[in-house]
């Protein structure tokens, strides 16, 4: 990690991959088959990629009796990029999601999901050009930190009583008896981080807004503290090259709402980044609606969860979604397959690798190999367009040619230019 908040890429870099489980072996050697051709062919082996296998989910459980050995977490640790295919998630007590304790572990808290169509892809709406948006999705808080009391146990029994009897909570809680509880922490700490890495990200790629997402009309202190929060540290620690909806509001309160739409009309014209909030649930309707007013979006880790597979859904992207996990603190990022394992079509070397090789795009810019990464998406999209796709695209395409995943792949390679 370099000094100024950027990490430091040498020219042979290693990065540690986990193939993953069911379909990932198979959607990881294609994607692996892509990277390297793409950076191969961009710089001519001035640059190269030596890949480092770290064990997790049933291949290590297999090797090791361990489903996240601790070796594999000190390799991603120490390496600060690596990339993953879909882990299974363990059935049983006690064993978390090995994509949480990769999170947790290396406190990755900004799972960033980019969402664009690709001319071709099959869409359920009508324009899906219109939706290019990133999504910042808090990842290390809210509801998801797994502090939750089943109903009838002692322990939800003494939170109610802590509640009722020391907090004085009257009348809301409508069935005692069978009630079970889940906490929700949302910090100023954790709010402000994932606020300000969305809007870095929206700054250093010139883009128009930052939307904050939030159910704050229902949950004052945790989602409406959230929007709070993020529009004051906006205007603290960004100052004049953003225009947030609080300075709106209040140029509207003390000056009238000509003089605040003019002073909005100005800040878009010079080119500031707006900083604007909308309630979740109309969110959901916006990005079917008008997905064009939305380019950044900073939201809590539920709302970012139902949000990036409603806009992923949107352009047909289910399948071929990226993601990834950063701290750009500390510069640790895991790019990953959005999908499950598909355990149904493990080894039929039929899915899609898209989803994988994306993050795999996206991890090539993250590193500052950006010419890399866009003749990856040039590629993909060529090969989209000129409809030779996998499975999933061909049920729903008209004249296309079907490919097996390794297939795709030699497809995406030959149209790298
Ligand atoms: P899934 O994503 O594995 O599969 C659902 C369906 O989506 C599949 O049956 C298939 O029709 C389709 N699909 C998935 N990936 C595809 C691809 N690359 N190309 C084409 N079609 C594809 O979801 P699931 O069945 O709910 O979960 C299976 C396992 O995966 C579970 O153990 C779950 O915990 C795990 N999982 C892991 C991750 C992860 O590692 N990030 C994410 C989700 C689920």
């Amino acid at each position: 990690m370099g000094p100024n908040g950027h990490i430091v890429v040498p020219d042979n870099v290693i990065i540690p991959f986990i193939e993953g489980d069911g379909i990932g072996p198979d959607v990881w050697r294609a994607s692996k088959m892509v990277l390297d051709a793409a950076v191969a062919h961009v710089y001519g082996g001035k640059r190269k990629i030596e890949w480092l296998e770290i064990l997790a989910g049933e291949k290590a459980f297999n090797e090791t009796g361990e489903w996240l050995p601790a070796k594999s977490l000190d390799i991603a640790r120490e390496y600060l990029v690596s990339i993953k295919g879909p882990l299974t998630t363990p059935v049983g007590g006690g064993i978390r999601s090995l994509n949480v304790a990769l999170r947790q572990e290396l406190d990755l808290y900004v799972c960033l999901r980019p969402v664009k169509w690709y001319k071709g892809v099959p869409s359920p709406v009508v324009a899906p050009e219109n939706t290019n948006m990133v999504i910042f999705r808090e990842n290390t808080e809210d509801i998801y930190t797994g502090i939750e009391f089943a109903m009838g146990t002692p322990e939800a029994e003494k939170l109610l009583h802590f509640l009722t009897d020391e907090l004085g909570v009257k009348n809301k809680i409508r069935f005692p008896e069978t009630t079970a509880f889940g906490i929700k922490p949302v910090s100023k700490e954790g709010s402000e981080r994932l606020i300000r890495a969305a809007i870095k990200y929206a700054l250093g790629h010139n883009l128009p807004s930052v939307t904050i997402v939030h159910k704050g009309n229902i949950m004052k202190y945790t989602e409406g503290a959230f929007k709070m929060w993020g529009y004051a540290l906006a205007e603290r620690e960004f100052g004049d090259k953003v225009y947030t909806w609080g300075q709106w509001d209040n140029a509207r309160k003390t000056q009238g709402e000509d003089i605040a739409n003019a002073r909005m009309k100005r800040a878009e014209a010079q080119g500031k980044l707006i900083i604007k909030d909308v309630i979740a649930d109309n969110f959901l309707q916006q990005l079917l609606l008008s997905p064009k007013d939305y380019s950044v979006v900073a939201t809590l880790n539920l709302n970012g969860d139902y949000i990036s597979d409603a806009a992923a859904a949107s352009v047909g992207g289910i399948g071929i979604a990226p993601g990834a996990n950063i701290n750009y603190l500390t510069g640790h990022a895991v790019f990953e397959a959005t999908h499950g394992t598909a355990p149904r079509f493990a080894n039929t070397n039929t899915m899609n690798p898209s989803s994988l090789l994306l993050s795999g795009v996206m991890m090539l810019e993250y590193m500052g190999w950006q010419e890399a990464a866009d003749c990856i998406e040039e590629a993909l999209a060529i090969t989209i367009m000129r409809k030779r796709v996998t499975i999933d695209f061909y049920n729903l395409m008209h004249d296309a040619t079907l490919l097996k995943t390794s297939e795709f792949a030699e497809e995406i390679v030959k149209n790298i230019k």
